[in-house]
């Protein structure tokens, strides 16, 4: 574990860590969580406002926002770390199921600024429904044209 001395954490404190991050101060120790888990990379604790009991974020210890922005090795460590925690969820809750969520922006309902990936254990039972609402394609031509549009736009 790398002293508070280290060259290393003095630069990840002043240029990764965003201070008006919520959960860049959770990191930090400057507020309190419910720690599930942590690594070097990554930090998994109870979500305060659970859709389900045992409502787990998973986020990146660097300030990194959104998901596009997200280094690969960064990303890396933390979907597999969304595996573990949802795995313990099935282990420890014996759930049925397990949502992953992942927000980017506003229009997408995002509102901490910071990449997390929600792990919500499910029930079958637990009275938490989506309101997915399908609008089919009104035309497959529209739905190849979007296609067409997103294949050009791969990088
Ligand atoms: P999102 O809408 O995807 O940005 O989700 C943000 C999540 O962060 C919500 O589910 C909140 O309940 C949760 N949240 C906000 N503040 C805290 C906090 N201090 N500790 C734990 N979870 C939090």
């Amino acid at each position: 574990m790398p002293g508070r001395n280290c060259a290393f954490c003095i630069l990840h404190s002043a240029f990764l860590l965003n201070s008006t991050s919520i959960f860049c101060k959770i990191v930090a120790g400057q507020l309190p969580s419910c720690k599930v888990y942590e690594d070097t990379i990554t930090l998994a604790f109870m979500d305060i406002g659970p859709i389900v009991p045992g409502h787990t974020l998973v986020i990146p210890k660097i300030h990194v926002d959104p998901l596009t922005a997200a280094p690969p090795e960064v990303l890396q460590k933390l979907i597999l770390v969304v595996q573990s925690i949802a795995r313990a969820q099935f282990k420890a809750f014996q759930a049925d199921g397990v949502n992953v969520i992942q927000s980017n922006g506003r229009a997408a309902g995002q509102v901490v600024p910071h990449l997390h990936f929600h792990v919500i254990p499910r029930f079958a039972a637990d009275g938490h429904h989506w309101n997915w609402q399908p609008r089919p394609y009104a035309k497959n031509d529209e739905m190849e044209a979007l296609a067409e549009k997103i294949k050009g736009a791969l990088e």
